[in-house]
């Protein structure tokens, strides 16, 4: 029986779960009615509720869908590879990580995190209600 099994049979078809590991980060988010992007989006969203770089304030919801790998450099569609950043950031990040200017997103232990040019992470401590963190405890650099 899959997740999505247990949780139709079990509990309808209302229930929204996400599921998180605690190194790995987002793994599933169980919901028949929606299709994988949006999926994609929601647990990106519930992962951090603010775009990644310290000091930003953008929520979550007003930003966009990053990949962490760019497209462009055969990054996938798939969670371990996709962040919310806002319009700003998601401009100005580092796509090449041999080109270093502004920092750039990655993700460690499960979380995107902002690394700066010298190549040190440094949290967005403005809301700190993700998933991650509220799962797993401090902030995750
Ligand atoms: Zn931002």
């Amino acid at each position: 029986m899959t997740g999505a099994e247990y949780l139709a049979r079990f509990h309808g078809e209302d229930l929204e779960v996400a599921i998180f590991h605690p190194q790995a980060g987002a793994v599933n988010l169980y919901d028949t009615k929606r299709f994988a992007n949006t999926k994609q989006r929601d647990l990106a969203r519930a992962t951090l509720t603010t775009c990644p770089v310290p000091g930003c304030r953008h929520a979550a919801d007003h930003c966009e869908v990053h990949h962490v790998t760019a497209w462009s450099r055969d990054g996938q569609t798939n969670m371990d590879n996709l962040a919310v950043v806002c319009r700003y950031h998601n401009r100005t990040n580092d796509d090449d990580p041999d080109h270093k200017h502004r920092g750039r997103i990655e993700i460690r232990a499960g979380t995107p995190v902002w690394v700066s040019p010298r190549g040190r992470p440094a949290a967005n401590t403005t809301h700190q209600y993700g998933a991650m963190h509220l799962l797993f405890g401090k902030q995750r650099e």
